[in-house]
Order: C-alpha cells, then sequence, then structure tokens
C-alpha cells in the first residue's frame, strides 16, 4: 500500500474513533492542506476519494487549481490575506477560511465575478493572546458577518480558528471550545451558518470533541511540506 492511502486510512482512523469516544454520530469534513505539496500529489490524494483541499498561499494555491481543473475538487483558502491578494482569491477559490477584517471581506466580495457560485465566507476568530495572531475580536467578527450576510456574492458559512499550538489535550479543548462558544452564539444572528473550521494534525481529536465541523490536516496526510 503507498504512503499516502497508509495515510488517509490512519487519518479516518482517527477520526472515527475521536467521533466514537465523543458522541458524535456525524464526522466533519475532512480538508488536506496541500500547501507546499506538489500538484501531482493532490492528484493521487483526489484519487483515494479526497474531494476538499486548502491552500495557504494564493499564488501557488492558483497554480494548483489550474492545473487540476480536470479534477472535480473544491479549493479553500485558508492562509493570511494580503489585501492585494483578494482578488486572486476570489477569482478562483470556492471557500475563504481566513477573512479576519472588513476591508478584505469588502474585497473579495466585490472581487467575486459575476455567474460564479457565491464565495464560501468563513470569518476567522482570533484565540489566545498572542499579540502577533491573526483573526478577528468578537465584536469584529459580529460586524462582518451582519456585513457578510447582505452580500450577494458572498455565503457566510462560519467561522475558523488556529488556537495557539499546545500539545496538552485539555489546553487544546480550552481554545477549542471558546470557538464554538463564538460559533454558537452568531448562529443565534444567522442560523444559516454551519461550519466551524478547527483541528489540524496535532489538535484532530480534542477539536472533534469540542465540535468541529471541519478539520484541516496538512502533515500527517501528506507528509512533511516539501518546498
Ligand atoms: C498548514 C495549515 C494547516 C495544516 O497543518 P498540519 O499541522 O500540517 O496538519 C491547517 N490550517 C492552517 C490554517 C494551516 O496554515
Amino acid at each position: 500500500m503507498s504512503r499516502l492511502s497508509e495515510n488517509w486510512q490512519q487519518v479516518h482512523r482517527r477520526i472515527s474513533a475521536a467521533c466514537q469516544s465523543s458522541g458524535r454520530t456525524e464526522a466533519p469534513l475532512l480538508l488536506a492542506v496541500s500547501k507546499k505539496h506538489p500538484a501531482e500529489k493532490v492528484a493521487a490524494l483526489a484519487a483515494l476519494g479526497q474531494v476538499h483541499f486548502g491552500e495557504s498561499y494564493a499564488q501557488e494555491g492558483v497554480e494548483k487549481i489550474k492545473q487540476l481543473a480536470h479534477l472535480s475538487l473544491v479549493w479553500h483558502f485558508i492562509g493570511p490575506i494580503q489585501s492585494n491578494k483578494t482578488k486572486l482569491i476570489a477569482e478562483h477559490f470556492d471557500w475563504v477560511h481566513s477573512v479576519d477584517r472588513p476591508k478584505v471581506l469588502q474585497r473579495l466580495s466585490d472581487q467575486r465575478p459575476a455567474g460564479h457560485q457565491p464565495l464560501q465566507v468563513l470569518l476567522q476568530l482570533k484565540v489566545g493572546e498572542e499579540v502577533s495572531k491573526s483573526g478577528a475580536d468578537v465584536a469584529t467578527l459580529k460586524d462582518m458577518a451582519d456585513w457578510a450576510a447582505k452580500s450577494a456574492s458572498i455565503e457566510l458559512r462560519g467561522v475558523m480558528c488556529i488556537p495557539p499550538p499546545s500539545p496538552d489535550h485539555a489546553t487544546q479543548l480550552a481554545y477549542l471550545r471558546q470557538a464554538k462558544v463564538v460559533f454558537d452564539d452568531l448562529r443565534q444572528q444567522h442560523p444559516k451558518i454551519d461550519t466551524l473550521s478547527m483541528g489540524m494534525s496535532q489538535d484532530l481529536a480534542a477539536a472533534i470533541e469540542a465540535g468541529s465541523t471541519c478539520l484541516r490536516v496538512g502533515t500527517d496526510l501528506l507528509g512533511p511540506r516539501e518546498y
């Protein structure tokens, strides 16, 4: 069996086990984070049945999207967004997880080409106290959600977070549960939101326990990043 298919099965086993131990009947969506991996590897994973892929660098992602346009894949942008990259993202991606300020939200909305499906948007919540961490505070997130709900070229789908890395399950859980509280609260105002994107290779089990609906796994699926 190839390395890739072993990884794929292993990750699915971990997801099933975590779902079972936290009493969840529906598994979260699995997003394969393919940043810094070549298009051939994405194609190999797609051949195993993987549909959703995540990219963190606009230019690199768009190149892969073009190379793999013959496959019916769904592409998620999950990296930090510079204002001068919003057009590229709005023109090529299906989802954006990392919208963390109003200016970026407005540009994505304005630059989504007519005739495309609405861009599926998650708002990135700041979790943890480090000043350098990206993400919006709760008040800004709520303002952005209200704005997004009125845009015809954007469909607001939920919340994403990247908690500070910690090897400790209890610490991971505490951060992830903060995001779940904000997500549930936002859903009171915006009942159609359905996506809470959290959980990476290291905190996958805790994220499932905390209520993630979308896991973003890179290393444990595709191995160490190649370039
Ligand atoms: C790289 C990245 C991931 C995947 O991380 P791994 O530790 O390789 O699983 C998930 N989410 C975001 C936002 C990333 O940038």
